[in-house]
């Protein structure tokens, strides 16, 4: 990966999208490079923002400004002050950055999704349906909720559709060996596992959200546990 490559890795590392050693490596670079710890914080907040507008319906412009976004995340890194030989290009503009994060949400799908899932327009088009299915639900409605040491879980959901949009943002560091892992408990309080993530995510949820009473995230060792560590990290009622 060139350095030019690593400032491009904004989007998929807030979906979690990244493999470990790419993740490592971007990590490293996020901490010195203000342009890209910026981008971070942008997308996220716009992710949150995005998956809590439920009461109107995505504009029709929204699938080609999600393929044109992606075009634009994958080839055009932000423009580092004092970067010999990078071309000057404008940073992502507020709007932009908003397009982007609708990709990022389009582009989330239940288990992750890997960097070369991130590349495939095709997979990013059916996950923006499932997205838009779930916002576009006249049940679709949202949830959230406080995590234990810091940060909070957002979750749109439509039971009619039975899919959900799960935002996490802010999450405390996780220490090493460890792994978020995200739940649905149904109403005989039977927790079942929809996913693990490594820090703040976007997660688009196809199925296992009908008739489930609550969303819950605990802190449990890398792979994942059979069942939910107490406390959990967050409980949110759904109904
Ligand atoms: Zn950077």
């Amino acid at each position: 990966m060139t350095e030019s490559d690593v400032h491009t890795l904004t989007g998929p590392y807030v979906l979690d999208a990244l493999p470990e050693d790419e993740r490592t490596l971007f990590e490293a670079h996020l901490a010195g490079c203000t342009f890209c710890a910026t981008e971070v914080a942008e997308l996220r907040e716009a992710a949150v923002k995005l998956a809590t507008q439920v009461a109107t319906p995505p504009p029709p412009s929204l699938k080609p400004n999600v393929l044109a976004a992606i075009d634009h995340v994958r080839q055009v890194p932000p423009l580092v002050a004092g970067h010999r030989g990078a071309p000057a290009r404008k940073r992502f503009t507020r709007r932009s950055v908003l397009t982007l994060a609708a990709a990022a949400l389009a582009v989330a799908g239940v288990g992750g999704v890997a960097v070369d899932q991130y590349r495939e327009k095709t997979d990013a088009v059916q996950a923006n349906d499932q997205i838009t299915a779930v916002l576009a639900q006249p049940d679709a409605r949202t949830v959230r909720g406080p995590v234990a040491g810091g940060g909070q879980a957002t979750i749109v959901m439509s039971p009619s559709a039975d899919e959900a949009v799960v935002v996490l943002n802010d999450l405390p560091r996780l220490r090493a060996g460890r792994t978020w892992q995200l739940w649905m408990i149904d109403p005989s309080k039977t927790a079942h596992s929809v996913g693990l993530a490594s820090g703040d995510v976007t997660r688009v949820l196809d199925g296992s959200v009908t008739g489930m009473i609550a969303f819950g995230l605990t802190n449990e060792p890398d792979g994942g546990s059979a069942t939910p560590s107490q406390p959990a990290a967050a409980t949110i009622p759904m109904t």
